[in-house]
């Protein structure tokens, strides 16, 4: 059985074939970071229209590099929210015309389930298992227990890490997206030299809060420019390294204290990790740790799989079709849309 997966709910454009064996016969991913670099951020009039403009040539790229034809799909899944409302919209209309072009079922995923049910066709991962999802729009312990079944434990109450590291290079001057280099420049810095708060670290519970580290980064920075009139090298390293230690410090914090309340909850004794954070050396060390402190086995997908892509929705398509569901030509885009349904409006989801 094959599925083709299409993600357009951020700035890529991406369409993947995957076959339910688990194999990932293509997954396209063209990205728009070139359009948004001249506007500090994702302008969403230009990523709704890109996307509608580079849909098919995505697809086509997709099915000729799988070598199959659209006549081989067996089912066409598409990210129908949360998101940009343009390029979500974008994505439905394009999936409604496959799907009815060659006369095959349709079926909507949510974004986030696409990231958080990867480590199942990456690893085969058995259910449940703690999600920590963190990436440039989120930063959530999900607690995966079904395929349609997630338990948000908490999350960031303010911006997501990947935000504050985005904010962090344009502090410093470095260009977007901003993650790899201020990891690239922490390499030589003094993580300690530093001392950036850790909101929440130690307290009950599994929120987070990371809004706070961009203005102590800011008034650290503009310290050093008042007493010596710039900032040299090294200081842009150890502000980045004292920045990047501040985030791994709370992330593998609060995952110590979300992986003890699952064990005990859930009987289970897996992690896994998704969204662009989790490439972050330090970052990703500090989840380590914690995991092997607690017994638990450590999963992260390939990076490509990490960030968005279209093989992630076309199984989490997949996932959900197996238990019966599917859509039809009414599927709508859902701008927001919470994966835990119990779950107070997602805060800080920056989406
Ligand atoms: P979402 O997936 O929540 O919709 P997104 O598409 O922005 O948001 P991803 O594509 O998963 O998120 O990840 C991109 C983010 O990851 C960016 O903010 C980027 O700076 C960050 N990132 C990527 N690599 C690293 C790294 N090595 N260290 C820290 N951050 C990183
Ligand atoms: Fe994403």
């Amino acid at each position: 059985t094959l599925i083709l997966g299409i993600e357009s709910s951020c700035d890529d454009t991406a369409i993947a074939v995957v076959n339910t064996d688990r194999t990932i016969l293509s997954n396209r991913v063209f990205s728009q970071s070139d359009l948004h670099a001249d506007f500090g951020g994702i302008v969403p009039e230009i990523a709704a229209r890109a996307h509608a403009e580079r849909l098919d040539i995505v697809a086509e790229a997709a099915l000729t590099e799988a070598g199959v034809a659209l006549g081989d799909i067996d089912l066409v899944a598409v990210t129908s929210g949360p998101g940009l409302i343009g390029g979500v919209l974008s994505g439905v209309m394009f999936a409604k015309g496959m799907a009815a072009g060659a006369d095959i079922p349709l079926i909507g995923v949510n974004h986030l389930a696409g990231h958080a049910l990867t480590p199942r066709l990456t690893d085969g991962l058995e259910f449940p298992y703690l999600m920590l999802l963190v990436s440039g729009g989120h930063c959530q312990f999900l607690a995966v227990t079904g395929p349609d079944e997630f338990t948000r434990m908490g999350g960031t109450i303010d911006d997501a890490p990947g935000e504050a590291f985005d904010k962090t290079a344009r502090l410093l001057g470095l260009s977007q997206p901003g993650g790899p280099l201020v990891q690239a420049e922490a390499e030589s810095g003094d993580p300690k030299r530093f001392a950036f708060p850790r909101p929440l670290m130690d307290r009950p519970g599994f929120d987070m809060s990371f809004s706070g580290l961009k203005t102590a980064l800011r008034r650290a920075r503009d310290k050093i420019v008042e007493e010596k009139g710039g900032i040299t090298r090294q200081d842009r390293a150890d502000l980045c390294a004292s920045f990047q230690q501040a985030v791994a410090d709370v992330l593998r914090k609060k995952t110590a204290r979300a992986l003890t309340a699952f064990a005990a909850e859930h009987g289970a004794t897996t992690i896994a990790v998704a969204g662009g954070v989790a490439a972050n050396t330090a970052v990703r060390a500090g989840l380590q740790q914690a995991a092997r402190d607690a017994g638990f086995t450590f999963t992260a997908p390939p990076l490509k799989l990490c960030t968005d892509n279209g093989a992630m929705i076309a199984w989490a398509g997949w996932e959900r079709y197996r238990l019966g569901q599917s859509d039809d030509m009414t599927l709508a885009a859902r701008p927001r849309w919470p994966l835990d349904k119990t779950a107070a409006p997602m805060l800080g989801s920056g989406k």
